[in-house]
C-alpha cells in the first residue's frame, strides 16, 4: 500500500514545478562555451566533450556515427542532424500507437479556460517511407465528422498523412543546413540531461510548412530530445498550432518520440481569437510486432492453461468448463496486450491488485479463480472486465484523487465479477483471435445490459459499505459529481470503447449514481476539495516497452480555484533521464534485444 499512500496527499502531480528546474546550468561555463555564445558559431568555440567510455561502449550504434567528439557548435549541429536522421531510418519499420486527446476551450470568469468539447484520436503510425494513418476508431463517424466540422481547417495540417510525423520530427523531409539555420542558445538541464539549447529557422526560400522553434539536444550523442515550436509559413485557411514534443531514452543510442502537447489560442483580455484549444499526444507501441497478415497469425500463439489442479485425474465438468473460462480470459487479455491496448502486467496492477484485494477479503468474497487487474493505456474514461480481469483505463487512474475512489471504480466491475456476469466464452475459440489489429475495437466489446449495470452498482455500493473504504466515502461521491458536472462538454473523454461508459448519451452520469447524490456538495472554491485530477498525471509509460508506472512527483500547492482543472489536459514536462545499464537489465530487456544495429 505504499506506493499508493503517497497518492492521497499528492493532488497536483502535474508537471507544473518542474519548470522551477531549468535553468540551473546557465551560469556553470567550465566547459568554455561562453554563457552568451548565442549565435557564436565560430569555428573556435569549444564544446564540453564529457563523453564516459561505458556510453560509447553500451551503445555501438551511436559510436559509429562518431568517430570524433565535435568540438565547435556547427559540428555539434551536424552531429544532431545525422542523428536525427538515423532516428528516422531506425523508425521506418515501426508501427506505433498514437493517440490524441483533445479540449476545445471556452472562458469561464471564475475557472479561466475550460473545456467546452473535447476530440479523441487513436490511430496506428506507419513510419514507413509511405507515411499512413490507420484509424482504430474508424467506424466512428462522429468523429469523422468532426474533422469536417469545426476543427477540420485546424486539423488539416495535422491528419494530413504527412502531418502527424512532421510533429515527431523536426522535418522529415528536408532537416538539413540547406533549408534550416541554427543558432545556439545556451546550455541547459532538461531532468538530469544537460542539453545545448538551438534556435532553428527555416531559410528564406525553404519553402512552407517548416519548422521554426527550438531544438534541445543532448551533449553525449547529440540526439534531439525536445522540439518546440510551430511551422511556417502558414498557408492560407490553414492553422498550424504550437507544438512542445518530448522523446524519451528508452533504448540505446536513441531518444523515443513520446510525448507531444499542442495548443493554439489566446483568452487575454481583447483578443480576437476564436479557436482555442489543448492537446495530449502521446505515442506508444513502438516494439509491437508490425501488424503484416503473415505477422497476426505468427503471432497468435494461445498458450494452453496451466493446469493447477494437483490431482492427476482428467477435470471434471465443472473444471473443465472453468478452465475454457480461463482459456478465454486469457486469450482475450493476451490480444489486447499484443495490439498495444493493454500495458503489460506490472507495477500499477500491484496497486490495483491490493485494493481489490482489500474488497474481496472485507467482503468474504470466495472466488473459484483469481481476480486480476490490467491497465489500459488509452485516455478515455473506462473500465471493463474480461472473466476475472479487471481493465480500467490509464485516463481514468489518471484523474481519480485517491484510494477511495479506485476502490469505487473496481468495485464495479468486481460487482459484475461476483454476480457471474462475465461469464461468455466465446473467445476460448482461437479463430475468433485473427483480427487485425486495427479492428480491434470492433471486434472486442465486453459491455453489460442496463440491468446487468444496475445490479453491479447496487452490488458494488455493498462491497463498498463493508469494505475499508466505508467511511471515506465522500471523495468518489465528489468524483461522480464532478464527472457529473463536466460530462457534457467530455463526451470524447467519457466514450467507453470496450466497457460501459460513466455516463448516457445524453451526458448523464448512470454508473454509481445513488453514491452521487450522497455526501458533501461541489464546491470550486474549497481549495481543499479536490474531486478530479486533471488528465495525466499520474501513470507513466514506456513507449517502447509499453509498460506503466506510477510517476513520482511532487505534491504542488493549490492557490485558486484554477489551479484544479479536473479532466483538464496540460503540458507535459517529463523528467528527463538517460537509460542507465540498470535500466537495460531490468524492465527495457526487451527493448535492448530488439535495439536496432544500423
Ligand atoms: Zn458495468
Amino acid at each position: 500500500m505504499r506506493t499508493w499512500k503517497w497518492m492521497l496527499t499528492a493532488f497536483l502531480l502535474i508537471t507544473l514545478s518542474a519548470m522551477a528546474q531549468q535553468g540551473a546550468d546557465q551560469s556553470s561555463t567550465s566547459n568554455a562555451v561562453p554563457a552568451n555564445a548565442a549565435g557564436s558559431q565560430t569555428a573556435t568555440t569549444p564544446v564540453p566533450t564529457a563523453q564516459p567510455a561505458a556510453s560509447q561502449a553500451a551503445n555501438p550504434a551511436a559510436a559509429s556515427a562518431a568517430t570524433a567528439a565535435p568540438t565547435t557548435m556547427d559540428q555539434v549541429v551536424d552531429r544532431s542532424i545525422v542523428r536525427e536522421h538515423a532516428l528516422m531510418d531506425m523508425l521506418k519499420t515501426r508501427t506505433p500507437l498514437v493517440e490524441t486527446y483533445l479540449q476545445n476551450l471556452k472562458s469561464d470568469q471564475k475557472l479561466g479556460p475550460v473545456p467546452s468539447e473535447d476530440h479523441y484520436f487513436l490511430g496506428r503510425l506507419d513510419l514507413g517511407e509511405a507515411v499512413d494513418r490507420r484509424d482504430y476508431l474508424s467506424k466512428d463517424e462522429s468523429f469523422e465528422k468532426n474533422l469536417l466540422g469545426g476543427v477540420s481547417k485546424l486539423f488539416k495540417f495535422e491528419y494530413k498523412p504527412m502531418g502527424f510525423s512532421w510533429m515527431i520530427f523536426a522535418d522529415r523531409e528536408d532537416f538539413d543546413r540547406g533549408h534550416y539555420s541554427f543558432k545556439y542558445v545556451r546550455r541547459e538541464f532538461l531532468g538530469d540531461v544537460r542539453c545545448l539549447v538551438f534556435d532553428v529557422t527555416p531559410k528564406k526560400d525553404a519553402g512552407k510548412g517548416r519548422f521554426l522553434g527550438r531544438i534541445w539536444v543532448e551533449d553525449q550523442d547529440y540526439n534531439i530530445v525536445r522540439l518546440n515550436g510551430t511551422y511556417a509559413p502558414r498557408p492560407k485557411n490553414a492553422m498550424y498550432f504550437h507544438m512542445d514534443s518530448w522523446r524519451l531514452n528508452l533504448i540505446p543510442g536513441y531518444w523515443v518520440p513520446a510525448y507531444i502537447y499542442s495548443e493554439e489560442g489566446d483568452f487575454s483580455y481583447g483578443a480576437k481569437d476564436k479557436m482555442a484549444f489543448k492537446a495530449q499526444s502521446r505515442i506508444w507501441g513502438y516494439d509491437l510486432k508490425k501488424g503484416g497478415k503473415e505477422d497476426e497469425l505468427t503471432s497468435l500463439r494461445v498458450d494452453s492453461v496451466k493446469d493447477e489442479t494437483p490431482s492427476t485425474t482428467d477435470a471434471s465438468p465443472l473444471e473443465a468448463q472453468r478452465q475454457w473460462q480461463q482459456q478465454a480470459e486469457d486469450n482475450v487479455v493476451e490480444r489486447l496486450q499484443e495490439s498495444g491496448l493493454v500495458a503489460p502486467d506490472g507495477e500499477v496492477d500491484k496497486v490495483l491488485q491490493t485494493v481489490v484485494n482489500n474488497l474481496i477479503v472485507t467482503n468474504n468474497i470466495d472466488l473459484p479463480r483469481p481476480v486480476r487487474t490490467r491497465v489500459m493505456i488509452t485516455s478515455p474514461l473506462e473500465t471493463f472486465s474480461v472473466g476475472n480481469t479487471i481493465v480500467v483505463s490509464r485516463g481514468l487512474i489518471d484523474v481519480l484523487p485517491d484510494e477511495a475512489s479506485l476502490a469505487m471504480v473496481l468495485s464495479h466491475e468486481l460487482a459484475h465479477i461476483v454476480l457471474g456476469h462475465n461469464l461468455g466464452s466465446k473467445f476460448a475459440f482461437n479463430d475468433r483471435m485473427l483480427f487485425s489489429d486495427e479492428s480491434t475495437y470492433n471486434n472486442f466489446g465486453f459491455r453489460h445490459n442496463p440491468d446487468e449495470e444496475t445490479a453491479a452498482d447496487a452490488k458494488a455500493m455493498e462491497l463498498l459499505k463493508n469494505s475499508p473504504y466505508a467511511q471515506k466515502l465522500d471523495v468518489p461521491s465528489l468524483f461522480l459529481k464532478e464527472l457529473s458536472e463536466r460530462a457534457p462538454s467530455l463526451n470524447a473523454l467519457l466514450t467507453a470503447h470496450l466497457g460501459n461508459s460513466f455516463t448516457n448519451d445524453k451526458g448523464q452520469l448512470v454508473r454509481l449514481s445513488a453514491l452521487a447524490t450522497t455526501g458533501p456538495a461541489l464546491d470550486a472554491n474549497k481549495l481543499d476539495q479536490i474531486a478530479a485530477l486533471p488528465m495525466g498525471g499520474r501513470v507513466k509509460l514506456n513507449a517502447w516497452t509499453d509498460r506503466v508506472e506510477l510517476t513520482k512527483s511532487a505534491p504542488v500547492a493549490i492557490t485558486s480555484a484554477r489551479d484544479k482543472m479536473p479532466f483538464e489536459v496540460t503540458p507535459f514536462f517529463p523528467r528527463l533521464s538517460r537509460l542507465t545499464s540498470d535500466a537495460n537489465t531490468g524492465n527495457a530487456t526487451s527493448a535492448s534485444n530488439t535495439a536496432p544495429s544500423n
